[in-house]
């Protein structure tokens, strides 16, 4: 994938990140997600595709890209998306033209997906993927904070509800598991994550010229 240079103090180039975020719905990821796009100028949102209606609140564009199926089924057979999945009866994907010019334009990009989405696209990126699952702290929190956000009947809390239980199956297919109990304490570690991840060798790719101009300046000094 492209290069990046954002939030890098000397300017080297390096491979941009897909930063993947998955939980059970209410476990506070998009708390986090908000934390860390207000905290960190480097990192860009992938807005998803979906057919699921919109909750009061929601803005079309800004949180998903709200489309009938017809829409969905179009993009799909168009490749228009990086990865798609079935969620809770409903369809949602990334479309992949505003990741590829997010990370052309030297940014890392943060997604908000399920477990099959991340699964995809470590198919795809691989290496340049960081999977992150955000466990709650008790399934009664769990259930408590969906029903605290007073968007969702009870049909649709219950539906959540036997759905955790799938997701949170599925944690041994990430980097990192975190459980947040506490909102903040929880965001630094994700943005500890990011910031380790965006140092590691395999990504430094500028760095390469740097260490060797160091190499020739130490065997001078010899
Ligand atoms: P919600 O309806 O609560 O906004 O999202 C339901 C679930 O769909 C969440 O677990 C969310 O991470 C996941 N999701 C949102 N967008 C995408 C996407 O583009 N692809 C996939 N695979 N999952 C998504």
């Amino acid at each position: 994938m492209a290069a990046s240079n954002q939030n890098d103090p000397h300017g080297f180039r390096r491979r941009g990140l897909l930063f993947v975020l998955s939980s059970p719905s209410g476990a506070g990821k998009s708390t986090i997600s908000r934390m860390l796009l207000a905290e960190d100028p480097g990192l860009r949102m992938s807005v998803s595709a979906t057919t699921r209606p919109i909750r009061p609140g929601e803005v079309d564009g800004r949180d998903y890209h709200f489309v009938d199926l017809a829409k969905f089924r179009e993009m799909t057979a168009n490749n228009e998306f990086l990865e798609w999945a079935h969620v809770f009866d409903n369809r949602y994907g990334t479309p992949r033209a505003p990741v590829e010019e997010m990370l052309k334009a030297g940014c890392d990009v943060l997604f908000d997906i399920d477990w099959q989405g991340a699964q995809q696209l470590y198919q795809i990126a691989g290496g340049d993927v960081v999977r992150v699952f955000i466990l709650p702290p008790s399934i009664a929190e769990l259930e408590r904070r969906l029903r605290a956000r007073g968007t969702d009947s009870e049909e649709v809390i219950a539906g959540r509800m036997s759905r955790a239980a799938n997701e949170i199956s599925h944690w041994d297919g990430y980097d990192y598991v975190l459980v947040n109990d506490d909102a903040q304490a929880c965001f630094e570690q994700v943005h500890s994550i990011l910031r380790a991840e965006r140092l590691k060798r395999s990504r430094q790719t500028g760095l390469i010229g740097f260490i060797r101009g160091l190499q020739k300046r130490a065997e001078g000094l010899e």
